[in-house]
């Protein structure tokens, strides 16, 4: 079995959870490769319904071995109320099934303080942050300013580095922010606490992956949210704060000289689109809310409410591109039901022409959608399991999509349990 990566091609929230939890069966490594606890990936299963924010969600298969990789941040507190919540309910994790990358730096407790303070300062100029320490983070790890998981073996080296990162940081919380300084005492608190909780699950997981590739294992490498959110090729600033692309997936999981073959791009049959920034396709009122309300677009991480549109081809296109795209995973399908006729955004208007390409963030602003409708199907057809049992009208819009966005169309989920899905032989 080849390797695959499936990853996000709007702006987060297409259903990646949905469709690695389906495609684990297939695979022995799952491996989450960046971000953080501010993922949302939601599955259905034989074990209940979870909403995933840093375990790969792969755990829930049997034998199979989850890996948190080197370009995540690693925040102990969420994981290990993540991993309680779903042992809890029946799942077995362990060191054997659960591994954590040594070379995985550590979100701090004030890396979440920090998120609150600066979205506090910037009042109605927020990026729309979900508060989980995510910027504060990776700013800390790019500049050095973090500790690696592995460090947690070194108890020593690892209280003197902390003093150093302490004295730093409470220039910033006292100085920038007139916030409490944080002191040593709890700073090892949590060490001992969540940290300890965690570390039976690091190790040298490249070590790992290189063993398990010389004896032909396959590896899914699971991304969070989507193209438009990668720090270097989106709506920058309203992107995350590291890489969400399938060509980071190998540096981000530890090893990096694996090419992963197939890049399964995960696109909602409409557009959402959670926080602040530019999003061309948009909907408002009544329109909204009714898509909103089919659809159930509530954060999964937040409960915030979505914003909702058409699909957009012109964000799907760029993004499938900067994927690497090689086939589509079309997910709720079945949300459009309801719709008698089924707008959809295939090009922008911008400075008065038309436009197939996805402009500089900073024109994105100005653009407006050029919307064409597609007929609707109006029946129920979440019972489908192949393609032949889609009305017609549904296949159209599937293939109006792939010829549009130039990549097939491989999967189309129809409803959020695993079984409801067809998959196409292409
Ligand atoms: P992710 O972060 O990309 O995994 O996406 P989320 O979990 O935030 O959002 C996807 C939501 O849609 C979840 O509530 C899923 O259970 C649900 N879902 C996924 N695929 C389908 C589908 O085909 N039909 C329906 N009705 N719901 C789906």
């Amino acid at each position: 079995m080849s390797d695959c990566a499936v990853v996000g091609v709007n702006w987060g929230d297409e259903g990646k959870g949905r469709m690695v939890d389906l495609l684990t069966e297939n695979y022995d490594i799952v491996i989450r490769y960046q971000g953080g606890g501010n993922a949302g990936h939601t599955v259905i299963n034989e074990y209940g319904k979870f909403a995933l924010h840093l375990l790969p969600s792969g755990i829930f298969r049997p034998g199979k071995v989850n890996i948190l990789g080197n370009g995540v941040a690693l925040d102990a507190e969420n994981l290990w109320n993540e991993i309680e919540t779903v042992v809890s309910q029946g799942v077995a994790i362990t060191p054997d099934n659960l591994k954590i990358s040594s070379r995985a730096s550590l979100l701090l407790p004030w890396h979440r303080q920090l998120d609150e303070l600066e979205e506090n300062r910037l009042s109605d100029k927020k990026y729309g942050s979900t508060k989980q320490g995510i910027a504060p983070f990776y700013s800390d790890k790019y500049q050095k300013k973090t500790v690696l998981a592995g460090e947690l073996f070194y108890p020593e080296k690892l209280k003197a580095h902390l003093a150093d990162l302490l004295e730093w940081k409470n220039l910033i919380l006292t100085g920038v922010y007139g916030a409490k300084p944080y002191t040593m005492e709890k700073l090892l608190a949590w060490v001992d606490d969540y940290c300890g909780k965690i570390k039976p699950f690091i190790c040298d997981t490249h070590q790992y992956l290189k063993a398990a590739k010389a004896q032909g294992k396959s590896i899914l490498y699971e991304a969070q949210l989507g193209s438009l959110r990668d720090l270097d090729m989106g709506i920058y600033p309203y992107t995350t704060s590291s890489n969400t692309l399938a060509a980071y997936a190998p540096v981000g999981s530890g090893l990096p000289s694996a090419r992963p073959e197939e890049v399964i791009g995960v696109v909602k049959a409409y557009a959402t689109c959670v926080g602040a920034g530019p999003f061309v396709s948009e909907w408002f009122g009544e329109e909204a809310d009714a898509l909103r309300e089919a659809g159930g677009e509530y954060g999964a991480k937040t409960g915030r409410p979505r914003r909702v549109g058409a699909l957009d081809i012109v964000a799907t296109r760029y993004g499938a591109e900067m994927q690497g795209a090689t086939a589509i995973a079309l997910t709720k399908l079945d949300i459009l039901s309801y719709m008698e006729k089924i707008p959809v955004c295939v090009k922008y208007l911008v400075d008065g022409q038309e436009t197939d390409d996805f402009p500089f963030p900073a024109a994105l602003d100005d653009a407006k959608p050029v919307t064409e409708y597609l007929d609707g199907w109006q029946c129920d057809i979440s019972g489908a399991r192949a393609w032949e049992d889609l009305p017609e009208n549904a296949r159209r819009y599937v293939e109006y999509i792939e010829k549009a966005v130039g990549c097939p169309v491989k999967y189309i989920s129809v409803g959020a349990e695993r079984e409801s899905i067809v998959i196409r032989d292409i």
